[in-house]
């Protein structure tokens, strides 16, 4: 399906009842607060979603805007175990509700499964994307398997030529700490 909607300005209402899907890519580079958080930013690809409206009817029945939205993409994180650069996956599937305001949707959204958002006529997609990929981050990212740890080496040059084959032990010691697991 051919669609002509923006994800930067989404007419809410039109979407959801039009039941019509809405799928791209972005590249990550154009959201901003996602790829502050890489490592490698000059490497980031592309962040990809995919959404669905539909018109629901409440108990009285008033018409309610729903979306189900996914997205996934790949950033290089600092893996908190090696300290080196780590391609983590990020994802997630969720369903939004969108009320009238604010007040609403802070009520609403305690009691719901659903996520509950506040209704805009032109609604940003690509924020909702981000904000959605910034919460799927891993608090501590790590590899699934570390590459493995290179061998230690001496950047003082002044200790080096005094003592070629000794390491620096405080070095050795500051190495250790930062790359062995808590557990
Ligand atoms: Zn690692």
């Amino acid at each position: 399906m051919t669609s002509t909607y923006d994800p930067r300005m989404l007419p809410l209402a039109a979407f959801a009842r039009s039941g019509e899907q809405l799928s791209g890519s972005t590249p990550i580079a154009d959201l901003p607060r996602l790829y502050a958080q890489s490592v490698d930013a000059a490497h980031e690809m592309d962040a990809h979603f995919s959404v669905s409206g539909s018109e629901r009817f409440d108990a009285t029945g008033h018409p309610q805007v729903w979306l189900h939205a996914s997205g996934q993409c790949q950033l290089t994180l600092e893996c908190q175990r090696c300290l080196r650069p780590a391609r983590v996956g990020l994802a997630f599937e969720r369903d939004f509700r969108f009320v009238a305001n604010e007040a609403l949707a802070a009520v609403e959204d305690e009691a719901s499964d659903e996520d509950v958002l506040v209704f805009a006529r032109q609604f940003d997609l690509m924020e909702l994307v981000e904000d959605e990929l910034l919460m799927a981050m891993p608090l501590v990212p790590m590899h699934e398997t570390c590459p493995e740890i290179p061998r230690f080496s001496v950047v003082d040059p002044d200790f080096d030529a005094a003592a070629p084959e000794s390491v620096n032990p405080f070095a050795v010691l500051a190495h250790f700490k930062r790359t062995s697991p808590k557990d």
